[in-house]
């Protein structure tokens, strides 16, 4: 199934200027929603994993989904203030501006193998805040796992450090 068709370019959005890869036309799709999960945990091949972390919000679609099929824990992480117990947080630089996430300090022992799963890798400063919570909790990263990648953008190279795949790349 060629997973590029079903996701389509909105112009101008979220400001002027940007087009935004939107997947929602995956998402209400039975079978490539389906599909696309499968291939999304075929990806992590033999990696025993523990937990696998969603980043809010559209991490939240497919991360408990791959967290279920791989008998991991599901674990969240979430822009600021929405976190209701004990967390640490970690602010990353944007273009204009920074931005800030959370993670509950008891989500992840010591030694535990992690997944962090983004629906999109753009300029990896996000995902990258997201390893670097993990491993403040003393986890490991074992995979950076995204639906989709934005090649131009070059955010594999925030991400040196870690294993990263994504089932489609623009
Ligand atoms: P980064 O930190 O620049 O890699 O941006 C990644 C974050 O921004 C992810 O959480 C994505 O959900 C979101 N994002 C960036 N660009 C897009 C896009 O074109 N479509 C959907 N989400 C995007």
């Amino acid at each position: 199934m060629d997973f590029k068709t079903y996701v389509r370019d909105i112009q101008d959005f979220p400001e002027k200027g940007i087009v935004f890869k939107d997947i929602s036309p995956l998402l209400k799709d039975e079978r490539a929603f389906q599909a696309a999960t499968k291939a999304m945990i075929a990806m992590v091949g033999n990696n025993a994993v523990d937990k696998v972390i969603g980043i809010e919000s559209r991490g939240f679609f497919f991360a408990p989904l791959l967290a279920f099929e791989l008998s991991a824990g599901f674990v969240p992480v979430r822009k600021v203030g929405k976190l209701p117990a004990d967390k640490i947080s970690r602010t990353y630089a944007l273009e204009y501006g920074s931005d800030t996430l959370e993670i509950h300090s008891d989500s992840i022992t010591k030694g535990d193998r992690v997944l962090i799963h983004d629906d999109v890798l753009a300029t990896g400063g996000t995902a990258r805040a997201a390893c670097e919570l993990v491993e403040s909790l003393g986890g490991e990263v074992v995979l950076c796992h995204f639906l989709l990648e934005l090649d131009f953008l070059n955010g594999r190279r925030r991400l040196e450090n870690y294993p990263a795949k994504s089932l489609m790349a623009f």
